[in-house]
C-alpha cells in the first residue's frame, strides 16, 4: 500500500518529516508522497530517511486555489523539482502572505480580548509556514479553549472574530506552476468543491485544459460512493485516479497515516506506477 497524501511540521502537520516516514516505515507502506501546503522545505529530510528505510518517497506540495465557487479547491503536485528556484520563490511568497495573515489574525483575536502574541504562533510553527492550526494551538495553549473544533467553531472559521481570507494562486497559474517544474498535478478531494456531478465536470474540463493529469478519487473524507464516482469521472476524462488519507497527525487524530479514517483509504501500488509515468523527468543536463 502507498499514501500520496500526508503533511509533516513543516506546514500543519504534527509529526516532523522523519517520524512521518518512520511511521509510514512501521506501517508497511511502499511510498509515501510527503504533500505539505504551500512549502516542500520537509521535502529534502523526508528523501533522505526514506532512502535509509527503503520507503519511495515522492517529493509533492498541496496549493490552495483561489476560486470562486463556494467550496474548498486544492491541487496536489507529485514529484515536483523541489530545488526549483522559480517554485522556491512562489511558495515563499505564499508563506510570506500566510506570516502577514496570521499577524492580522492575532491582532483580531487581541482586539476581542484574546491575549495570545505572534511569538507565541511563531514558536508553535516552528517553520515558514502559519497555518491556522497553530492558531488553534496557541488558544489551546492560552486556556482559551479546549480542543481544535473548538478553536475553529469559535474563533477560525470564516464569519468568526479570528477569520482572515488567505492568499492564494489561481487554478491556471497553480498548474502551470506545477508542470513548470516538472510535476503531476492531481485535484485533491474533490468533494470539498462542493459541485454537483455536471458542476464537477465542468470544473475537471477546465482544470484539464489547463494540464490537469489526475483526480484524488480516494480520500480520508469522501464516501464509498463518491470514491466510484470520482473514479468513473476520472476514467470517462482520460485522468489518473490518485489517493491518500490527509494525515496530519495529532490535528486530525481520526486520520491514520496509509488507511485513513476507519480504513477507508487503501491505495494500491499501482497507482504509483500511472503518477510515475505520467511524470516529465528532469530535462538531462550538460557537461
Ligand atoms: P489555513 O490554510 O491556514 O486556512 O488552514 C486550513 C487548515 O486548517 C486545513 O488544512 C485543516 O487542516 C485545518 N482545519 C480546518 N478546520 C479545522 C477543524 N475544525 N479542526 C481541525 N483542523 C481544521
Ligand atoms: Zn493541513
Ligand atoms: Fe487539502
Ligand atoms: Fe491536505
Amino acid at each position: 500500500m502507498i499514501d500520496l497524501h500526508t503533511h509533516s511540521t513543516a506546514s500543519d502537520g504534527t509529526l516532523r518529516p522523519e517520524e512521518l516516514v518512520e511511521l509510514a516505515a512501521e506501517r508497511g507502506l511502499s511510498a509515501m508522497a510527503l504533500t505539505d501546503h504551500d512549502t516542500v522545505a520537509g521535502i529534502p529530510t523526508a528523501l533522505e530517511r526514506g532512502e535509509a528505510r527503503g520507503l519511495h518517497i515522492i517529493p509533492g506540495v498541496e496549493l490552495g486555489i483561489r476560486w470562486e465557487g463556494g467550496g474548498k479547491m486544492h491541487l496536489l503536485g507529485y514529484y515536483v523539482r523541489h530545488q526549483d528556484g522559480g517554485l522556491g520563490e512562489r511558495l515563499g511568497w505564499l508563506c510570506d502572505r500566510r506570516r502577514e495573515r496570521a499577524q492580522r489574525i492575532v491582532e483580531k483575536l487581541n482586539a476581542a480580548g484574546i491575549q495570545i502574541s505572534f511569538a507565541q504562533v511563531e514558536e508553535i510553527a516552528s517553520g515558514q509556514f502559519i497555518g491556522r492550526p497553530h492558531l488553534a494551538r496557541a488558544l489551546m495553549e492560552a486556556g482559551v479553549v479546549s480542543n481544535m473544533g473548538e478553536a475553529f467553531g469559535r474563533f477560525l472559521n470564516p464569519g468568526r472574530p479570528g477569520y482572515e481570507d488567505k492568499e492564494e494562486l489561481g487554478p491556471e497559474e497553480a498548474i502551470k506552476l506545477l508542470k513548470s517544474v516538472g510535476a503531476v498535478a492531481v485535484l485533491a478531494h474533490p468533494r470539498t468543491l462542493k459541485l454537483d456531478a455536471a458542476g464537477l465536470a465542468r470544473c475537471v474540463e477546465e482544470l484539464k485544459s489547463y494540464g490537469l493529469d489526475g483526480l484524488e478519487a480516494i480520500w480520508s473524507g469522501h464516501s464509498r460512493e463518491q470514491m466510484s464516482a470520482y473514479k468513473t469521472l476520472a476514467k470517462q476524462m482520460n485522468l489518473l485516479v490518485t489517493g491518500g488519507s490527509d494525515f496530519h497527525g495529532e490535528n486530525k487524530p481520526d486520520i491514520k497515516l496509509g488507511s485513513g479514517r476507519r480504513n477507508n483509504v487503501q491505495v494500491p501500488d499501482s497507482v504509483l506506477e500511472a503518477l510515475r509515468e505520467r511524470r516529465t523527468p528532469p530535462a538531462p543536463s550538460g557537461r
